[in-house]
Parts: C-alpha cells; structure tokens; sequence
C-alpha cells in the first residue's frame, strides 16, 4: 500500500506499531493525520486509510461533555454506533496496538461498517527490539500520565527516536484524568518535556477529527 513508503512510528505505552520505512523519494504524496481522541487516529495518503485504535465512543462519556451519560465506571462498555459512523466514513485497515477495551473497543464496528481489515500487533513485546535506531519523521507518542511510572519516558525515548522527529502526543485524554481540562494540561506538559529534551523537535498537539497533512 503507498501509505507504507514513509516511516510512521507509533508509540504508545504498551505498543509499537512501526508500519514501514519512509523513503525519501520526490513526488511523493502527502499524509494526512487526523486525531480521533485517546489513541485513536486516522492516517490516510489519498489511497489507504488506516484507522488506529478507534475509539470515538469516548465522546459519549460525561468527561467529554456528554450530560446523558451514567457515572457508573462498572458498566460494561458498549460501542457508540452513531459516534462511530459519524466520525470513521472510510477505512481501509484497522489497527490495534493493543487489547484494552479504549484500544479495541469500536474497531469491531468500523469494520462492519467499512469493510476494512483489523490488524493486531504483536504488543510491548516489541518495545525494546522496535525502539533503538529508529528514525521516525513522525512519532505518536502516548503523553498521559501514566508515563511518569516509567524512568526518564520522555527523554530516553527522544534520544531512542535519534530527536528528530515530528512529535504528536496521543492519548493524552485518557480516562485517568478527569476532564478534557485536566488532560490538556497534562499534555501541555508533556509537551514542555520533549521541548526541553529535544529542542529541535516540533511538537503538534492535535485536534480532535482536524486533519494534519505532512509532505
Ligand atoms: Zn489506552
């Protein structure tokens, strides 16, 4: 597929999810990525679209400024069907860095609804075989507060990705915070460590469903 000839590195927690190797070729067209909340994104070339972690369900969540929802953390979770179709039209593959209901959840119902293929990963086990020498031009690096558990996250993993690559923090809204507030702050902070361990490195925190287009 032509999306696997630039080097996408995907950096969550618990997942690596490299799709292939940039090659820097002339004429070659323009990525385009668009942030669908938590880990979720959708990453297209004008021929592929690849949905990663759907989970657009969330914005059916109180925290993300529903009122009708139930504050019962128990229940057991269900797909938002009218979210999903509002917000994925069109996929080609479905990734699944890992199986967590906020990874996993919706990608049963994009797939019903697109067609498209669902490709899980091999998990954590490949964290520390993917990471050195990698040199990603775009890494999506999981920003929630759960990194602070591991040593230095932020800037061993910018010396891992050789610090030249265009950092997109993702699933910083995660359901560890309480608000959408809380979590831009986190993220913000985040931010303000890949700023200081790799100045060159352009960090875009990105919108929810605003595509970014890469050339
Ligand atoms: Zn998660």
């Amino acid at each position: 597929m032509m999306i696997g000839r630039r080097l996408l590195l995907i950096v969550a927690i618990f997942a690596v999810v490299p799709i292939s190797a940039f090659a820097k070729v002339p004429g070659r067209e323009p990525l385009t990525l668009t942030y669908l909340g938590n880990a979720g994104w959708q990453i297209e070339d004008g021929h592929t679209v690849i949905i990663v972690d759907p989970y657009v369900s969330q914005f059916h969540d109180k925290r993300m400024g529903n009122p009708n929802t139930s504050d019962d953390i128990d229940e057991v979770p269900v797909p938002d069907e009218a979210q999903i179709a509002a917000h994925i039209a069109r996929a080609d593959f479905v990734v699944i860095t890992h199986s967590h209901s906020d990874h996993m959840l919706d990608a049963p119902s994009v797939a019903k609804g697109t067609g498209a293929v669902i490709i899980g990963s091999e998990g954590s086990a490949n964290i520390e075989r993917e990471m050195t020498g990698l040199n990603p031009d775009i890494a999506l690096i999981g920003s929630g507060a759960s990194r602070k558990e591991i040593y230095r996250y932020s800037s061993r993993l910018m010396k891992a990705l050789d610090d030249r690559a265009i950092v997109l923090p993702t699933h910083w809204d995660s359901y560890a915070n309480a608000t959408v507030e809380k979590s831009r702050d986190e993220v913000q902070a985040f931010s303000a460590e890949i700023r200081v361990a790799s100045p060159h490195t352009r960090v875009i925190v990105p919108e929810y469903f605003k595509p970014m287009t890469f050339n």
